[in-house]
């Protein structure tokens, strides 16, 4: 949400940028009518269901729901928030920032020491001692593009080079400790100097570690000599979150999206040979297991991931449960197991591209990677390890989205453990029940308040296009009589905008909504539909509103007055007035309708 910016400076620069021309820069738009089409950068369609309104200056997908204006559209293209992609739509139409509300500037200062280290890092590999790094690399199989679009570099041996040289510059000693380039001694004082502090990163090779904008935000050293530990990372900072950052997104997003999947490695070495070799939607989780964090980041992009890692039994658990969230999360998950020993990077050198090419090809799916995993260990003679193999392979079968796949893994299993069908699929349909029975009874409420909340939408809607229809509606209605949360909170905005004697405009609202918001008020905006008779239609809705409200108000009166007949309660004659009151409304507004 619009932090610190002034909001003249956001409709500023709002008014500045075409939302038409934006999106041109990314897709390939077909005009029609008065709007503008094109296939959906958000998901895999051959009709085009993604509209742009030069008119209302927003955009929607018909398929996929996403929607918003010129700063919704450039923050789901880039994987910018809210205050990053004003500031990329400011530097493009030349609008100045007041300086206060750049991104914060502690954060920035951690980005210029970390920019400052990288430079000095990668500098150290042009000296003497960094010439057998080099030759490292050159064996490795690098070659000097990847050693420059990946920026490595050396920290050279000796305890004070980084620390002495920032000093020199400038740089303050508890910032370059909250970069965490430094490290304090055990043994220092209360006020502690520069004598106190020693470099993290010594003797080893550096990989920077950047985020999706290709700001460096931390560093992977890997020891070159004999010594533990083999990979040393930057600590977590204000700007660095493990879980949040995949290593080389911020070069392989373009070509994610071209690809629409990613493959997933484990190690900075993996990542950058794939990169060489031509894989350059790869990236890498370097060290953690993969995070909810790290998937939502790549669902910007795609879908469909392919997992490639080297299959030593000790790592396996933590790849499982990547997998498994993978797939709860939606995505199409395929397995790779390399031979044993390899990397990729390995792999790659030795046995070239095609073969790289042929593995990803003969990738198997989870539901087959795993199944394949619990045969091998099991002895189907025994119906408790039949019993073993259901219970390894089911949970992914029961969080599977897709109908179809279901019934095929059901299937698959079925066969391999000479079961009936039957049994599999009721004891999936059962783990479903277990795990929905709260989600079931809610859907259920919802589909109940379904009418009336398209009611509430569909008025929203002729208010925000018709300025004579909100200001009659906006004198008749208050949001407390709304029962759906969006409605309310448009109400309110609108509320407000009238208050101020502001003239509205929807890409404004916009802003000012959560991201399910912001998609279905594009999607009300740029629905086409014949003109209706347009205050006929508002009335109908008040009238719908009115009635849905007194009628929940009798129910609960109805049941008021059935405890008070039991508990002979007092208030029993002024409840039965109340509700006759009540009964007396709605007939009245029967007849009006
Ligand atoms: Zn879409």
């Amino acid at each position: 949400m619009p932090g610190a910016i002034p909001d003249e400076v956001l409709d500023d620069i709002r008014e500045r940028v075409d939302i038409v021309e934006l999106a041109s820069e990314y897709l390939s738009l077909k005009k029609t009518g008065d709007n503008f089409k094109a296939l959906c950068p958000f998901h895999t369609e051959k009709t085009a269901s993604f509209v742009i309104s030069r008119k209302k200056q927003i955009f929607h997908c018909f398929g996929c729901g996403v929607g918003g204006n010129v700063y919704s559209l450039i923050m789901k293209m880039e994987g910018l928030d809210f205050p990053e992609a004003v500031e990329r739509l400011a530097k493009r139409c030349g609008v100045s920032l007041p300086t206060s509300s750049r991104v914060d500037r502690f954060r920035e200062e951690l980005y210029r020491i970390n920019a400052f280290a990288q430079d000095f890092y990668s500098q150290n590999l042009r000296t003497k001692e960094g010439q057998s790094v080099l030759k490292y690399l050159q064996e490795r199989g690098l070659n000097k593009e990847s050693i420059s679009s990946f920026t490595l570099g050396y920290a050279p041996s000796g305890w004070t080079n980084l620390l002495n040289l920032a000093i020199s510059k400038g740089f303050k000693i508890e910032e370059i400790e909250r970069a965490g380039l430094i490290i304090k001694k055990e043994q220092s004082g209360s006020s502690p100097g520069i004598g106190d502090y020693y470099d993290r990163f010594r003797e080893r090779l550096i990989f920077p570690i950047c985020d999706i904008q290709g700001q460096v935000v931390g560093f992977g050293g890997r020891i070159l000599k004999e010594g533990e530990p083999k990979y040393l990372n930057s600590p977590e900072t204000p700007i660095y979150n493990k879980g949040q950052i995949l290593y080389g997104l911020n070069l392989a997003k373009t070509a994610i999206r071209e690809a629409g999947r990613a493959i997933i490695v484990e190690g900075y070495m993996d990542v950058i040979l794939c990169h060489q070799y031509g894989f350059i939607n790869t990236v890498g989780v370097c060290g953690t297991a993969l995070t909810e964090g790290q998937i939502r980041l790549l669902r910007r992009y795609t879908q469909e991931a392919i997992l490639i890692y080297d299959p030593d039994p000790a790592g396996m658990k933590a790849v499982l449960r990547g997998m498994d969230l993978l797939n709860e999360e939606g995505f199409n998950v395929k397995i790779v197991e390399l031979i044993q020993g390899s990397d990729p990077a390995d792999f790659l050198k030795r046995r070239g591209v095609d073969d790289f090419k042929r593995s990803l090809d003969s990738s198997e799916g989870l539901f087959e990677y795993r199944l394949g995993k619990a045969l091998e260990k099991a002895d189907l003679s025994s119906p408790e390890e039949k019993a073993k193999v259901v219970e390894e392979v089911i949970p992914t079968i029961v969080k599977t989205k897709d109908q179809i796949q279901v019934h095929i893994f059901i299937k698959r299993l079925a066969e391999k453990l000479h079961l009936a069908e039957e049994v599999i699929l009721s004891e999936v349909r059962s783990r479903r029940r277990g795990v929905k029975e709260g989600e079931g009874l809610r859907e259920h409420l919802k589909s109940k308040e379904k009418g009336i909340i398209e009611c509430e939408r569909d008025l929203v809607r002729l208010m925000l296009l018709d300025e004579d229809i909100r200001k009659e509606t906006l004198k008749e209605v208050d949001e407390e009589e709304f029962q759906d949360g969006l409605s309310q909170k448009v109400i309110q905005l609108l509320k407000n905008f009238a208050l101020r004697q502001e003239g509205l405009e929807v890409k404004r609202i916009i802003d000012l909504l959560e991201e399910e918001g912001k998609a279905v008020i594009s999607s009300l905006i740029l629905e086409e539909r014949a003109k209706e008779e347009r205050m006929k239609l508002v009335r109908a809705y008040l009238l719908r509103m009115r009635e849905n409200r007194l009628n929940k108000g009798i129910r609960d009166l109805k049941e008021k007055i059935a405890v008070a007949e039991k508990t002979k309660d007092k208030e029993l004659g002024l409840l039965l007035n109340q509700y006759q009151r009540l009964v007396k409304e709605v007939r009245f507004l029967k007849q009006g309708a």
